[in-house]
């Protein structure tokens, strides 16, 4: 079973979107298994502190370093490996590519969830394996990125997706993007679903539809088929 591991001070936001839907059914089954724990448990204070003042001054607080340092070393303490991961804005950028490499993994996945200004840089240095960002902005915690990480990596997993969703040919999936998707009615406000589509001839939708994501994928988003040049050279 494929496993991980997130430390978080709102574990609300992780129990949120892992109790519903595929996420919920792949627990269920028993594909994939979560555990989130609430940094605040490992902290020695009353007011359960995990922050403090930058030293140096300046605005925001920083993530302490010992709480981290507990956590993890209690969760590793069941001797089972792991690859430590930090969720930072400054990791390396996350897409498909990435999840697929991951979904290889025979370790957990021990996720570290940041919040307020930072964390304590120590805790790279102690802890961390290594840093991925899920994209060039700023967020105000690591929990999102955790959630995307984790379904991205889950829904790759075998049983995770019914045939109903299946990600065989979802974008990114053979190097390029999805080509579009139909349903009935098979008009609406004078709009008519593409008659190939209703043909019933199952060589010309498929050519029909690697047509259209080749044009998607051109016009939007060119750079990937520079990648599948590469992928089938090398
Ligand atoms: N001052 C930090 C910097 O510029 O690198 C950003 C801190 S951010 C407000 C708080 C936390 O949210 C980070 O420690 C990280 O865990 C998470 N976070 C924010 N944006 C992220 C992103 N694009 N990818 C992954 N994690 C992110």
């Amino acid at each position: 079973m494929f496993g991980f591991d997130v430390i978080t001070i709102f574990p609300g936001i992780l129990d949120a979107y892992l109790g519903e839907s595929i996420m919920k059914r792949a627990i269920e089954k028993n594909l994939i298994d979560v555990k989130v724990y609430n940094l605040r448990d490992y902290t020695t204070d009353k007011h359960k502190t995990v922050d403090d003042y930058p030293y140096g001054g300046g605005s925001g607080m920083v993530m302490k370093v010992e709480p981290l340092y507990k956590a993890v070393t209690a969760i590793k303490s069941d001797g089972v490996q792991r690859l430590t991961v930090m969720l930072s804005p400054q990791g390396r950028t996350y897409n498909q590519g990435v999840a697929e490499e991951m979904a290889k993994e025979t370790r957990r996945i021990l996720l570290i969830c940041g919040r307020y200004e930072g964390i304590d840089e120590r805790t790279r240095e102690l802890l961390v394996d290594t840093e991925i960002s899920t994209g060039d902005y700023v967020l105000t915690g690591g929990e999102l990125p955790a959630l995307v990480i984790i379904d991205s990596i889950s829904r790759l997993l075998p049983g995770v997706l019914g045939d109903e969703e299946s990600n065989k040919e979802e974008s990114f999936s053979w190097g390029m993007l999805d080509y579009p998707h139909y349903t009935r009615p098979s008009e609406f406000m004078g709009k008519k679903v593409p008659e190939v589509l209703l043909s019933g001839n199952h060589k010309l939708i498929m050519e029909w539809r690697k047509q259209e994501a080749l044009k998607r994928t051109l016009a939007r988003r060119p750079d990937l088929l520079e990648g599948v040049e590469h992928r089938s050279n090398s």
